[in-house]
């Protein structure tokens, strides 16, 4: 760690999503510098529900934000699969106490935008100029031990290390490992989010 905390260049985080924004929490916790380079001009996440499991809430609790997820969480008590089209109910998993009890830590569900929203915050806390908003990755140029990233707004930056958690379509994976287009499986999820009075009393 000293080698590294010794480096003039910061260690780099590709994406700030909350693969990105965990890692930043992780290092900067720790003691590094790190920049966050993300591709959008500002925060705005979409999307609907999250699970947090609990390995996860373990970690938030590391972190000391085990307060903060809690508030902004509820912790259902069943978990219950159901047969698409017939609504038959396929597995029902014990979710609540039941969880905590057998590993230690709490199961959460909560609006994902809230999260990213709560870890934005965290690496802001930890360094107020972590974010390089507006910053799409091209391309990483120099070798593997000097890496350079080079910048669409034609900004360029030295990292002593590269994190790569720009998502699906990673650039740094495609520059730097493979460049292979992802394989629809035909595989597709749906997902929702709408008002527990919204559900027949069943599924409440
Ligand atoms: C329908 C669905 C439900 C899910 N439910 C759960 C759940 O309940 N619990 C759970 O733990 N996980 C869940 N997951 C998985 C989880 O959401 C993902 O693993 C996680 O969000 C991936 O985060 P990430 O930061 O790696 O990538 P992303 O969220 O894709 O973030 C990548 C970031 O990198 C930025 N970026 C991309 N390219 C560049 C570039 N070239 N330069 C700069 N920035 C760039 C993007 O703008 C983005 O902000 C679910 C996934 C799906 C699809």
């Amino acid at each position: 760690m000293s080698e590294l905390l010794e480096e003039e260049a910061p260690i780099a985080v590709i994406g700030a999503g909350l693969g990105g924004l965990s890692v930043a929490i992780g290092l900067l916790q720790k003691g590094f510098r790190v920049r966050v380079y993300e591709q959008a001009d500002v925060f705005g996440e979409v999307g609907a529900g999250i699970s947090i499991s609990p390995n996860a809430s373990k970690i938030f609790a590391a972190w000391g934000l085990g307060e903060q997820l809690a508030a902004i969480s509820c912790t259902p008590l069943t978990g219950t699969i159901l047969n698409g089209v017939t609504g038959e109910a396929l597995q029902t998993q014990a979710l609540g106490d039941a969880l905590e009890q057998l590993f230690g830590s709490p199961y959460y569900q909560l609006l994902r935008p809230q999260l990213h929203a709560m870890l934005v915050d965290e690496v802001r806390r930890l360094d107020a100029d972590a974010f390089r908003l507006g910053h799409r990755l091209v391309d990483i140029s120099g070798p593997d031990d000097a890496p350079v990233l080079e910048f669409a707004n034609g900004a360029s930056a030295a990292a002593s290390l590269v994190i790569a958690a720009d998502g699906a379509r990673s650039v740094v994976r495609a520059r730097r490992f493979v460049d292979e287009p992802a394989r629809f499986t035909r595989h597709i999820a749906y997902r929702g989010v709408l008002p527990t009075e919204n559900l027949p009393a069943r599924y409440r």
